[in-house]
């Protein structure tokens, strides 16, 4: 699979852009769908692509984990979501969702390439790629496979108390090393949003990301607080953007989204 396949699989995308987090469960895969789902919801057309081999939940969180991955002569089609928005899920192809991915490094890779090259999404504004947490093999393999496709850049995730530890830096270090332009941060589970007030309780302290951010010279896109309507939008595989579309937290996604 060569960086040139990619390319030419990429060439009706205009935009790509890269998820990164450097731990799992900060809302990584969250940021890729609200921010994906935000785009869509203005009239662009919009793909994930979920290469968390790991651990997709893309699936889950947008309630397509029984969806059929159709093969044509294009390549993989996608899951449509909505109209403007479609999804390619590693957890599509898992004979039994519950099987933990143990491939090793290269077969991984392969994959991710594979990914890249095989699906058709077909002419895109947006492409967004939900990456495994940390800087690993896949990203590696990511970053060699679209080097002819060059993506936009790339968006790290972090919650309040992550902020403070290496995985962080050692992502903005990633993004550099490699040559992808950081587009921001989003400081994800700041605070606790009450359901019955929308007032926001700062648990772990608040504004060290924005600091972070300023420090290592990257846009700080904002914060968005745990809020229950939105993990239980993900759970049940609702769209939470259009089911709540009013509520602030939609709001500060929608505001990233376009400051991203
Ligand atoms: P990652 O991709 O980093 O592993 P996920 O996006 O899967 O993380 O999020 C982990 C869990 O936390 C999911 O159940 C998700 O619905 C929930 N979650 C993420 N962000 C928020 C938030 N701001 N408010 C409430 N729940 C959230």
């Amino acid at each position: 699979m060569s960086a040139e396949e990619v390319q030419y699989r990429m060439r009706d995308v205009k935009h790509i852009i890269l998820v990164l987090s450097g731990k799992g469960g900060v809302g990584k895969s969250t940021c890729a769908l609200q921010l994906a789902t935000s785009l869509s919801l203005v009239g662009l057309k919009v793909g994930i692509l979920d290469i968390d081999v790991c651990g997709p939940s893309l699936p889950t969180i947008t309630g397509t984990t029984n969806a059929d991955i159709l093969q044509t002569s294009e390549g993989w089609n996608p899951v449509k979501v909505t109209d403007n928005l479609s999804v390619m899920s590693i957890g599509y192809l898992l004979g039994d969702r519950n099987d933990p991915v143990v491939w090793r490094g290269p077969r991984k890779s392969g994959m991710v390439a594979q990914f890249l090259s095989m699906t058709h999404f077909g002419p895109l504004d947006y492409l967004i790629i939900d990456t495994p947490p940390g800087t690993s093999d896949e990203h590696m393999a990511v970053v060699q496979a679209l080097s002819t496709a060059r993506p936009d850049g790339c968006v790290l995730v972090s919650t309040p108390q992550e902020v403070a530890t290496l995985d962080v830096r050692k992502e903005i270090s990633f993004a550099r090393k490699t040559g992808i332009a950081t587009l921001g941060f989003i400081e994800n589970m700041s605070g606790f949003a009450c359901p019955d007030c929308s007032h926001v309780t700062y648990i772990f302290g608040h504004g060290g990301g924005e600091a972070l951010a300023h420090e290592a010279g990257v846009p700080f896109l904002g914060r968005v607080p745990l809020d229950p309507e939105l993990a239980e939008a993900e759970e049940t595989g609702a769209m939470f953007l259009m089911e709540h579309p009013g509520s602030s937290t939609a709001v500060t996604w929608r505001g990233i989204a376009e400051a991203m």
